[in-house]
């Protein structure tokens, strides 16, 4: 096997990207060298982060170069090793981008380790958004017993896990969702409140959800559902900032008045902690307690997860669109190539 297929940036797109954003390609791959192991994708996670690096300015992240394979998280099967401590069949959690082989350095990925669980959930509740649901609350969330938390995009991978990991620490929750289907399965799931931002009412149901206002806000949308939170903030309210999907294709500032001076004198005189993190930032003082705690509230039911499985390589394009317009019902993983059979 010398050879990977791939997806790579074919030009970066100015607000909302398409197909044309992207090519699929055949590439040599690199001989294996010392320390090395040569993978074969099985999952490929598709995240919102990802349209960030399709842009040219550098975030807490460098862009993915235009002609260059995407990047993003896998769970992947070792077929050749030059590594002491990984040996062919091995599944590991790698960054090999979106692609069906890579070649990288076996200090670059680490084992599966998902207990019971499939392995795909180490791309979702059991990986990267659910360490950032947990680390987000419990560093600057810190929900209390008793506490409101808000939190949207609910049903997907961040939200769903933010929802039910402060229904376990005692608080009440409100979970956002885009139409019926995902607002539905937010009640199944545990929240004590679901809301619909597409119902042309949404703002007044969020006042009626909320009489005794929002502890924590769990930012992970920004936009109209932001405008309608920030009213009913608490004093001493906490706010995670995850993420803006509604605001990563965006190419204008907003319409109407500027906002910033309501905002800056609510931090003030409400005394909020607002506070923008990465989850790679938490990984030495939370991960392992992730790890412990969230691997057997899953195993034990406590914590429910819903995957959005694609199949093929070739349709990862497709579903990453389908994710910034809200389409995904789940954590949206491709099934780039079968599960090795036991
Ligand atoms: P999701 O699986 O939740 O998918 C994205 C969802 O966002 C869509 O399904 C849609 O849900 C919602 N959405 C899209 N556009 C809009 C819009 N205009 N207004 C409101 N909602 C919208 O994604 P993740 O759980 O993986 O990610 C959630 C957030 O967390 C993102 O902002 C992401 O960037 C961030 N994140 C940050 C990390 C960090 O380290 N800081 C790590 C991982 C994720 P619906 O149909 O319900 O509206």
């Amino acid at each position: 096997m010398n050879q990977t297929r791939a997806v790579v940036l074919a030009s970066r797109p100015v607000g909302e990207p398409g197909p044309e954003s992207f090519r699929l390609e055949d590439r040599e791959l690199p001989a294996l060298a010392d320390g090395q192991v040569l993978l074969r994708t099985i999952y490929l996670s598709l995240d919102p982060y990802m349209r960030g690096r399709m842009n040219a300015s550098r975030s807490y992240a460098a862009p993915v170069e235009v002609d260059a394979v995407m990047e993003g998280g896998t769970v992947s099967e070792v077929l050749e090793s030059r590594c002491d401590d990984l040996a062919p069949g091995d599944l590991v959690v790698a960054h090999a981008g979106w692609q069906t082989h890579a070649v990288m350095d076996g200090t670059a990925v680490r084992k599966v380790s998902v207990g019971s669980a499939p392995v795909s959930t180490a791309l979702g509740v059991l990986g990267m958004p659910g360490f950032a649901a947990y680390a987000g609350l419990a560093e600057i969330g810190r929900v209390q017993p008793g506490e409101t938390l808000v939190v949207a995009a609910a049903s997907g991978a961040v939200g769903s896990a933010v929802g039910q990991i402060a229904r376990i620490r005692g608080a009440r929750t409100v979970g956002i969702a885009g139409g019926p289907r995902k607002v539905a399965w937010l009640t199944e799931i545990g929240f004590d409140v679901a809301l619909d931002h597409r119902d042309p009412r949404f703002a007044d149901r969020l006042a009626d959800a909320v009489p005794g206002g929002i502890d924590v806000y769990f930012e992970n949308v920004g936009g109209a559902v932001w405008d309608a939170v920030f009213p009913h903030l608490n004093d001493f309210a906490r706010v995670p900032v995850c993420g803006l999907i509604s605001q990563y294709n965006t190419t204008t500032a907003p319409p109407g008045p500027d906002r910033l001076p309501a905002l800056m004198t609510a931090i003030n005189v409400k005394r909020l902690v607002v506070r923008g993190f990465t989850q790679r930032d938490l990984l030495a003082s939370h991960y392992e307690a992730f790890q412990r705690e969230m691997t057997s509230w899953v195993a034990e039911g406590r914590v429910a997860y819903l995957e959005d499985v694609v199949d093929g390589l070739e349709n990862a394009p497709r579903a990453f669109l389908g994710l910034l317009r809200g389409e995904n019902f789940g954590k949206l993983v491709v099934r780039v190539g079968p599960e090795p059979t036991l």
